[in-house]
């Protein structure tokens, strides 16, 4: 079936209600008809839910209808897009190994690698994105994992998911690429080599702004430790969210469909503007890596970032002038979200580590929402002209 059929017609088991619509199972444990089934189900000789921290109806549907989406084996839902980060990592490397990743990642996916991996020995080497093609000089005999985000945030570069995963099938190892900014809607890894996805559901998967997710898909022999681990060490995602994320899996196509359209349109307007000195968008001709976008992506998503003339100060006077757009850190949402990234969430960088990751001064990342697009452009065109 197609990806929107799916994303709707996948569900759990009708109960003895005949329910069309699946109702949330906010239920800690799972009764037992006698000692040999709670022993078999215990074994697992027996695929059935036992405790919610391991499985519970509402997580397997979600998870279910990823798996389909990215084209994966299997996966495992966890509480936030953070906890499926780290439980990947912690359920799969040993002391010692080594991780290659790109530099631009997530703000507390940095911090795992920096501040709390080196604790356990597990050390990372990072590649900024023109340096890309050099990888496998970077490569070391404990490397165990290349690690990636495409698009990236908040300077929306574009990695090559084909070439990383050629390179690392011919070293034995692992790609693990997060692909929050895209959904599985507009790009699957797996097609193109990766060994695992991770989504941080808690932006365009429920794209309004609501509850925290997020999940991990991939090969079955490594969600099975992932699995374990989560089982084990509690981060599980709660029924009630998981039926939010599965219910938003189902108009995730149509809604991604015109935030992308949005995006196109505001970056177009944003190109033509004099007070801006540059835009990136990955279906912009202008974007340095606009063809591979356009190979792995089935459009451009629905972030923008780009440079307002004057820096810091003219940044922080533009914010400051916004009127109908928000000034937040979420991203994703109905709503049209806007940050600056240099005075916020990258302002612990130097300003030589922020440059590092394309980060520059005036740099304003936006988030375009699901509202009409002519009340964004007015709201963003009137704060730029102040
Ligand atoms: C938000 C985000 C995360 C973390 O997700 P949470 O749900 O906030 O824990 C990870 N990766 C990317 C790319 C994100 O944007």
């Amino acid at each position: 079936m197609h990806f929107e059929t799916e994303a709707i017609r996948t569900q759990t088991d009708r109960s003895q209600f005949q329910e069309h619509s699946v109702p949330v199972y906010l239920t800690s444990s799972y009764v037992f008809e006698d000692a040999e089934e709670m022993r078999a189900s215990f074994a697992e000789e027996r695929q059935r839910n036992i405790y919610s921290r391991f499985t519970n109806p509402n997580t397997s549907e979600f998870v279910e209808k990823v798996c389909k989406m990215e084209g994966a084996e299997a996966g495992q839902a966890f509480a936030t897009g953070m906890s499926a980060v780290f439980s990947t990592f912690a359920a799969l490397l040993d002391s010692g190994d080594h991780v290659l990743s790109a530099r631009s990642v997530f703000g507390s996916t940095h911090s795992l690698f920096t501040k709390y991996f080196p604790k356990w020995q597990i050390n990372t080497t990072y590649f900024k994105v023109d340096e890309v093609a050099n990888i496998e000089g970077l490569i070391q005999p404990n490397t165990k994992v290349i690690y990636a985000e495409t698009p990236t945030n908040p300077g929306v570069d574009v990695l090559d998911l084909a070439f990383l995963g050629k390179v690392a099938k011919k070293h034995d190892l692992l790609l693990i690429v997060d692909n929050c900014f895209a959904t599985p809607y507009l790009q699957q890894p797996i097609k193109f080599g990766a060994d695992l996805v991770i989504h941080s559901a808690t932006k365009l998967i429920d794209g309004q702004g609501r509850v925290l997710g997020g999940i991990t898909v991939g090969r079955a022999d490594l969600i099975r430790e992932i699995y374990l681990f989560s089982r084990n060490t509690g981060p599980a995602l709660s029924p009630f969210n998981a039926w939010v994320l599965s219910k938003s899996l189902e108009t995730l196509a149509v809604r991604v469909d015109r935030h992308c359209e949005n995006a196109l349109r505001l970056a177009t307007f944003l190109a033509s503007h004099d007070s801006v000195n540059w835009v990136r968008y990955p279906f912009l001709p202008s974007h340095p890596q606009y063809d591979i976008a356009k190979k792995q992506m089935l459009k451009g998503g629905n972030v923008i970032s780009f440079e307002v003339e004057g820096g810091l100060e003219a940044g922080r006077r533009f914010l400051d002038a916004i009127g109908l757009c928000s000034l937040s850190a979420n991203l994703g949402d109905t709503r049209t979200i806007i940050t600056h990234p240099a005075s916020t969430t990258h302002s612990k960088l130097t300003e030589k580590e922020r440059l590092e990751v394309g980060i520059t001064e005036g740099l304003i990342r936006v988030s375009v929402g699901l509202e009409h697009l002519n009340d964004v452009i007015k709201d963003i065109d009137q704060a730029l002209k102040s």
